[in-house]
């Protein structure tokens, strides 16, 4: 510190210049986090009403069975030249994309691009760009890390990948960075392009004639499912909204008062909206009470929400001496494996998976003859999959790392090769089913995560993790950098559950405190990270075991382990 700022510091904070220096920083970190919070706030507001005022149109235009396979058809045909323009727009003639300073590395001119398109496909040309180079890690996507290829290096921001010119939509929960936190804002147009493949999806899973039941927190991220049931014609029975999630009192009753009117114009201009009904955390009755009225009245029912959540209420069901034979829940956020398959069995309920990679870029739809446990169509008539083999830089055998690529340019970011942390396994085979019939060839399964926890439906990024684990925890509770381990597994029960592994040679720790630190230090950084360690906290999903952290084939400890089943 220069002299002229100490003593500039002493004479603004004269009783203890350091600490008083700490809660001014910590002070101003906070004013800044609420400036951003409330300017994001004020352009919700203004694309609320903007949302309400095309609501009726797009409610008005409803999608039928058939339209949604002629689209769908199109949308598929015309894949390629449309990422094409895509590529030619929103990149070559852009030349402060990231995107374009890593084709240009690779050598790839749009000429070259469209020939290798023509002469071997869509997915063949970005397997053989993301060997070269030409993709983005979720951590360098995210501006969080520098993008080193060959011998050049640089840094890229969330910003630089938005669409350019949004249209009428709604924001989906922030994800943001380890202060500002950013929402994914997504359109009415997107939406429906989506809900072409959905129309399928449902027909897959015979879902059209359920009563549909929504149990999710109030968001505008929820409102998508909401929306995407009435552009089909479909009315929410019942909106059972979880009572977690908001950030604050302000942001609570401004997310409600959102739904309330979302769901009013529902009932107005669309097939009925339910309004948002609170739940609290555990309180499964009035959705059991649901289903049974709805059986009485000789109704199939379907609910949408995490796979969790899912696995909760198939549980209290379970206790309640309730079948759920008539039921289907339509579920994504998490991995969905045997011991949670087995429990829905043991319900008697039904399964039709979503997988979303992130960002709102387009939902992979579970088959409706599935072989494998979580077996999904990818939507390649608006995004494309791609692996992309690698060695990650902490070590252990190599992954293959999901790339997305965004096929539309209504997509609320342009993707083009980027990984969103999760892997799969990728296979071409003729199910059969409505969304097979129509074209989505592609199918993935065994959807892991190798650098996120996944648990509660809620993504937490594991670099995060690196300090708390082994720095902080280590120098408050004893033992070293590797002698704690975050473990995501599944209970005995099949509930997912966040494990902090302790090495037994680390001495006597008091545990509860421990979990609380815990908490707290996984809850630090972003409003969202405080958000799904709130989430998670609810759900008690936390829980301590001694046992020797778990090493990868190199020997390394990570400070997260997802533990593979299956
Ligand atoms: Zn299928």
């Amino acid at each position: 510190m220069s002299n002229n700022l100490r003593d500039a510091t002493t004479r603004a904070f004269p009783n203890d210049g350091l600490c008083s220096l700490i809660s001014a920083h910590t002070e101003m970190t906070n004013l800044k986090e609420n400036y951003h919070q409330l300017t994001s706030d004020l352009v919700n507001v203004k694309r609320t009403l903007a949302l309400v005022a095309a609501l009726p149109k797009f409610f008005r235009e409803r999608i039928m069975l058939q339209q949604a396979q002629e689209e769908v058809k199109r949308l598929l045909d015309t894949r390629a030249e449309r990422f094409l323009e895509l590529v030619r727009l929103q990149i070559y003639e852009r030349p402060e994309t990231p995107y374009l300073r890593l084709l240009k590395h690779a050598g790839c001119e749009f000429s070259d691009l469209e020939n290798s398109i023509n002469r071997h496909g869509l997915e063949d040309t970005l397997a053989k760009l993301a060997g070269e180079g030409v993709y983005l890690t979720s951590d360098e996507f995210k501006g969080k890390t520098e993008i080193p290829r060959g011998g050049m290096s640089f840094r890229a921001s969330p910003k630089d990948f938005y669409r350019p010119n949004s249209s009428t939509g709604y924001t989906i929960q922030s994800s943001g960075t380890r202060n500002l936190p950013i929402g994914t804002f997504s359109s009415l147009e997107w939406l429906t392009l989506q809900a072409f493949g959905q129309a399928l999806f449902y027909c897959a899973h015979n879902l059209f004639s359920c009563a549909h039941a929504v149990y999710e927190p109030i968001l505008a991220g929820s409102m998508k499912f909401i929306l995407t049931y009435a552009k089909l014609g479909i009315p929410t029975d019942k909106w059972f909204a979880l009572n977690v999630g908001a950030h604050g009192l302000l942001e609570a009753r401004y997310h409600y008062l959102n739904a309330r009117l979302v769901a009013k114009m529902g009932r107005w201009f669309g097939p009925g909206i339910a309004n948002p009904e609170y739940l609290e955390v555990g309180d499964f009755k009035p959705i059991l009470e649901w289903i049974q009225e709805k059986k009485h009245n000789g109704q199939n029912s379907c609910i949408r929400t995490v796979v969790s959540n899912a696995t909760r209420i198939a549980r209290a069901a379970l206790v309640a001496g309730i079948s759920l034979e008539h039921v289907t829940f339509t579920v994504g956020g998490e991995p969905f494996t045997r011991s949670k398959k087995r429990l829905f069995e043991e319900a008697g309920a039904r399964i039709a998976l979503r997988y979303g990679p992130g960002g709102d870029s387009g939902t992979s739809l579970g088959c409706g003859n599935a072989k494998f446990i979580d077996e999904m169509h990818v939507p390649q008539s608006v995004v494309s999959f791609v692996e992309n083999p690698r060695v990650l830089d902490y070590g252990g055998p190599p992954v293959h790392p999901l790339m997305v690529t965004t096929l539309h340019p209504a997509a609320p970011r342009f993707l083009f090769n980027v990984e969103n942390g999760d892997y799969a396994t990728m296979i071409t085979r003729d199910c059969g089913c409505p969304l097979e019939k129509v074209g989505f060839t592609q199918h993935i399964h065994t959807v892991r995560s190798f650098e996120k926890m996944t648990s509660e439906g809620m993504n937490y990024s594991g670099s995060d993790l690196f300090a708390l684990l082994e720095d902080t925890i280590p120098s408050e509770f004893g033992g070293g950098p590797e002698d704690y381990q975050l473990v995501e597994e599944e209970d005995d029960r099949g509930q997912t559950r966040l494990t902090l592994v302790v090495h037994p040679e680390v001495g006597d720790v008091n545990e509860t405190k421990l979990l609380s630190r815990l908490q707290q230090g996984l809850a630090q950084g972003s409003r969202n990270h405080r958000f799904i360690s709130k989430i998670w906290q609810d759900a008690g999903a936390f829980r301590i075991r001694r046992a020797i952290p778990h090493a990868s084939a190199r020997g390394k400890i990570l400070p997260l382990h997802i533990k593979q089943k299956n």
